[in-house]
């Protein structure tokens, strides 16, 4: 290539999504170099990472660990300089060499510095639902504000992405839309009853059937939360009201996501469920990248269904459809006391079924109010979250 390469840094680049970013990028050695990596617990595979990809940085937010990550960085070879505290993410990405940004924190964590890109002007990748879960209207202004380019790699939404026309992917009248369709494998308890449900263990909740991911979204998946969060992302990123998105389940996992059309075409994205191919789409847009995906073969695939979801067994789902309705900080109420719920079912403290009573009994007591700044969203995750702990402890 010509063109000097794209700097690219990724937030979380230890994680699931982190380490595939990775694999990709190290297809492209012209075409990408690495400016920045983030971790948080693994310092060690953060700096072989850092080696292998001959990282600029090395970030970690939590300051007291700066010497035991220089030290890391030195036993595994790099030369990256260490980049920590609390300001350390948002630093990362405003390094004039970072031209694109891999939000791949999971959580709330990982707000400040997706936000911080889109004000930037930068190219967000992002994958951390749950920032634009909570601060949909914020990442809205920025990018209106700064031209910013928001990419999702989120499966479903990456999907819907790819399915939309480029003028209009926020316009969903002017496309001529009628439905954003989004598929839910359903996770690993589809077919479960209520009993099984409530004597569900972390080890069993984190073993998903179709893809291979961090803990936290593992558990999100399995009560389906998952999909509500991605309702609330996908109603902020294609700016679609409740009534026009609707969850179909499907268990194969091939069909990533539909776009349904007043004509009565539905376009869908096919692929095998493998996160470097939303990876690559959204690294390369609108050109395509090699990602060292297993090709489709449609001749093994012998069928592909589609369900109903159960709102009964899994109430996350209409819980979130629920705060997306109700608006303002009803999903960042969503957001925070589920995180804190799967810590708490994660720890052990309390059971799966337990989940979405907390994240209920929450939204039944918090306090509603509009969305308009970052501390606004800052100060109704903090309230949330003292609530959903308060349930917790009640619920032990
Ligand atoms: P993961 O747990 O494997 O990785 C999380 C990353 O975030 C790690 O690098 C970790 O060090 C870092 N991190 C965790 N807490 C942090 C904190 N407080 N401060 C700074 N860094 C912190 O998770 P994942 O599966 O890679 O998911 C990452 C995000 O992508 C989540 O928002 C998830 O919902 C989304 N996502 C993941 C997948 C998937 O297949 N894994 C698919 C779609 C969307
Ligand atoms: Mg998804």
């Amino acid at each position: 290539m010509s063109q000097a390469p794209e700097g690219i840094s990724i937030l979380g680049a230890t994680g699931s999504i982190g380490r595939s970013t990775l694999d990709v990028l190290r297809r492209h050695p012209d075409r990408y170099r690495i400016i920045a990596l983030s971790g948080h617990g693994n310092l060690q595979l953060l700096a072989q990472q850092c080696q292998q990809h001959n990282a600029q940085f090395a970030v970690i937010a939590d300051q007291t660990r700066a010497s035991d990550l220089r030290a890391a960085l030195q036993a595994a070879g790099s030369h990256a300089q260490v980049l920590a505290g609390a300001n350390a993410l948002v630093e990362a990405v405003e390094l004039e060499q970072t031209d694109t940004v891999m939000a791949a924190i999971v959580g709330a964590a990982g707000l400040q510095p997706a936000l911080r890109a889109a004000q930037l002007g930068k190219r967000l990748l992002l994958a951390n639902k749950e920032s634009m879960v909570i601060a949909g209207p914020l990442f809205a202004q920025a990018s209106a504000a700064s031209g910013a380019a928001i990419i999702p790699v989120d499966s479903e939404h990456n999907a819907l992405f790819q399915a939309l026309p480029d003028q209009c992917k926020t316009d969903l009248g002017a496309a001529g839309v009628e439905k954003l369709i989004l598929t839910a494998s359903g996770g690993p308890f589809r077919l479960a009853d209520a009993a099984e449900l409530e004597g569900v263990t972390p080890a069993e909740a984190c073993a998903h059937p179709n893809w291979d991911m961090g803990r936290k979204i593992s558990v999100d998946s399995a009560t389906l939360m998952n999909k509500g969060l991605e309702v609330i992302e996908a109603a902020w990123l294609f700016h679609a009201g409740p009534e026009q998105i609707e969850v179909v389940v499907h268990p194969q996992s091939i069909i990533h996501s539909l776009v349904a059309y007043r004509d009565g075409s539905v376009i869908a994205q096919m692929g095998m469920p493998d996160m470097r191919t939303p990876i690559a789409h959204a690294l390369a847009w609108p050109e395509r990248i090699e990602s060292g995906v297993e090709r489709l073969d449609l001749s093994q695939m012998r069928q592909l269904e589609f369900y109903e979801p159960d709102t009964q067994r899994f109430p996350c789902l209409a819980l979130a459809f629920a705060a997306l309705r109700d608006g303002g900080s009803a999903a960042v109420t969503l957001n925070a006391a589920n995180e804190i719920a799967v810590e708490a079912f994660l720890n052990e403290q309390v059971g799966f079924m337990d989940i979405p009573r907390i994240i209920e009994n929450t939204l039944n007591r918090y306090e509603a109010g509009p969305v308009e700044n970052l501390a606004d969203v800052l100060a109704y995750d903090r309230a949330a979250r003292r609530l959903a702990q308060e349930e917790v402890r009640d619920n032990v």
